[in-house]
């Protein structure tokens, strides 16, 4: 009886024991947050006028930094950029080869997340909602999660842009809700659930777009301060997404309240209602709550469209910035009120990065030019009727990838290699050409190793183009106002990966790491299987 009375007692504390250890080991929920479009060095760039020293800084006070970590593929485009994030995986494995790619089997235009088997669900705009993760062909850390623990974990994305939501929320997840630019409202598509639950229909109802839009856009510190760290407030080589004539702060946004539920994106208010979501899908759908770990995945899809429209180096992305860093702030403040400080983990990374605008180099002597794909697809027309060729021998022409016709070439007797030769010899003589690759063969290309690796990780066989064009640095694939990315240099490839929280050593870690290196990173703390087409490394250093 004595023995059994013991037995049982330290069964108990075994028992005990073990649950204090995988509470204490394990984060109960770990947040993914991409800012779209965000440059490595914005964070050095403007520490020190953010307005809180807890918002982006509390990664560097508390948590650990990969001061340079690089995208290993082209094209440096949003949907990639989520999709090797939370695979670690790159287009030529993962299958998402684009935002939007021509498929050589189905002979026809696809967007990255086009699903016309699945409905919209939470507005009447059907097309905004036939999306799905169906093209991503390899898993992601959520995916791993649900299987590591028989599907208990919940996981659930949040962002303005579809492609933002579902791609990093994966195959098996819960939930994806994204932003609806006609009704105004956060939808997601039969694929995750047949209805919206209540409590966004509830918060759909309150039309907090209008509340924003009333607010204006006014600048967070004195005006001195952007005039003396950026460029001008108004230049010729800006975009005007507010109208032709409102070209500079403070912005009033009256004229859109009812009406124009897009123009919120290009404000740092898009990155309000994102967050609002996340928080009231954590609390509503009790992520973080108990010992098996959730995975909250936020994508903030303003800082984007901003960039586009004012680029890098203006008053609206250091503004849009600052203001983020608040919101980040008040983030961090809500998972310790809700999950508990030490039992989550956050990590911050951006999709791609972005070049400067073309007009802003040209004014510094820097390189800079434009050269987009319909220019591109113009140049190889008049190439092809130079030589008594039918146009419609290229299929498609995007994001720097050339599509041939093969069953008119097929037809006509055309091989491939005079048709690569005609359009190779024409293009390679444009100012902003650096080479035309054989996409194929681009691991023989006269490039260094890195480029190479690049164009050859970024190549999908169904879904690339059979050749790629590679301009020099500085050129982009854009108008004459704003900018764009999407190319292998630095400007685009460079990006943020900052890490706080459970597990997490603090420190900077200034040693090459990758894109690719995010998800198995990830994956080695919470102790499962890495994504199934993850090409990374973890970073051991980070990790306690
Ligand atoms: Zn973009």
């Amino acid at each position: 009886m004595r023995f059994l009375t013991l037995a049982v007692i330290s069964l108990w504390a075994i028992s005990v024991n073990a649950q204090k250890q995988t509470s204490a080991s394990k984060p109960k929920l770990v947040v993914g947050i991409v800012v779209d479009q965000m440059r490595w060095d914005y964070v050095n760039k403007f520490k020190p006028f953010f307005k809180t020293q807890n918002g982006f800084l509390h990664f560097i006070n508390e948590g650990a930094t990969c001061d340079n970590t690089i995208i290993p593929y082209v094209p440096t485009v949003t949907a990639c950029g989520h999709a090797c994030a939370y695979t670690g995986s790159v287009p030529a494995l993962h299958g998402i080869a684009g935002n939007m790619w021509y498929d050589n089997v189905k002979q026809k235009q696809v967007y990255c997340v086009d699903d016309t088997s699945v409905q919209t669900v939470g507005s009447s705009n059907n097309a905004a909602g036939q999306m799905s993760p169906l093209n991503l062909w390899t898993t992601t850390i959520g995916d791993e999660l649900k299987l590591a623990t028989n599907f208990k974990s919940k996981v659930i994305g949040v962002s303005l842009k579809d492609r933002g939501a579902i791609i990093p929320a994966g195959h098996a997840a819960d939930a994806a809700y994204w932003y609806d630019s006609k009704s105004g409202n956060f939808i997601s598509s039969t694929y995750y659930a047949p209805t919206l639950p209540s409590w966004l229909t509830n918060y759909n109802s309150e039309h907090h777009v209008d509340s924003l839009y009333k607010k204006g856009w006014n600048l967070s510190l004195a005006n001195m301060v952007y005039e003396a760290n950026c460029d001008g407030d108004e230049n010729a080589y800006e975009s005007t997404p507010f109208g032709k004539e409102t070209k500079h702060f403070p912005y009033d946004f009256n004229a859109f309240i009812g009406k124009d539920y897009a123009k919120v994106a290009t404000t740092p208010y898009g990155n309000n209602l994102v967050i609002d979501v996340a928080k009231q899908a954590l609390i509503n759908e009790k992520m973080g709550a108990d010992n098996v770990t959730d995975l909250l995945a936020v994508s903030f899809s303003s800082p984007d469209y901003i960039g586009h429209s004012f680029g890098p180096n203006s008053w609206e992305t250091m503004d849009g910035y600052i203001k983020l860093d608040e919101i980040l702030a008040d983030f961090f403040s809500f998972l310790d009120k809700h999950v508990g400080k030490g039992n989550y983990t956050v990590f911050l990374t951006a999709d791609h990065a972005i070049a400067n605008i073309p007009g802003f180099s040209k004014k510094h002597n820097l390189p800079g030019d434009i050269y987009d794909d319909g220019a591109v697809k113009n140049d190889i027309i008049a190439c092809l009727n130079a030589n008594k060729l039918d146009p419609k021998l290229i299929s498609f022409v995007g994001e720097y990838n050339i599509y041939f016709n093969h069953p008119l070439m097929d037809s006509l007797h055309i091989s491939n290699e005079s048709l690569t030769n005609f359009i190779t010899n024409y293009l390679e003589k444009k100012p902003q050409v650096l080479q035309v690759i054989e996409s194929r063969k681009a691991s023989i290309a006269p490039l260094p190793q890195m480029a190479r690796e690049k164009i050859v990780n970024g190549y999908n066989v169904q879904r690339g183009g059979d050749l790629m064009l590679l301009t020099k640095s500085g050129v982009v694939d854009g108008s004459p106002t704003g900018t764009s990315h999407g190319v292998l240099y630095n400007y685009d490839a460079h990006i943020p990966f900052l890490l706080v929280g459970n597990g997490i050593k603090h420190g900077a870690i200034n040693s090459p790491t990758y894109m690719t290196d995010i998800a198995p990173t990830i994956t080695t703390l919470l102790g499962i299987q890495m994504p199934s087409g993850s090409i990374g490394k973890p970073v051991l250093d980070v990790l306690k």
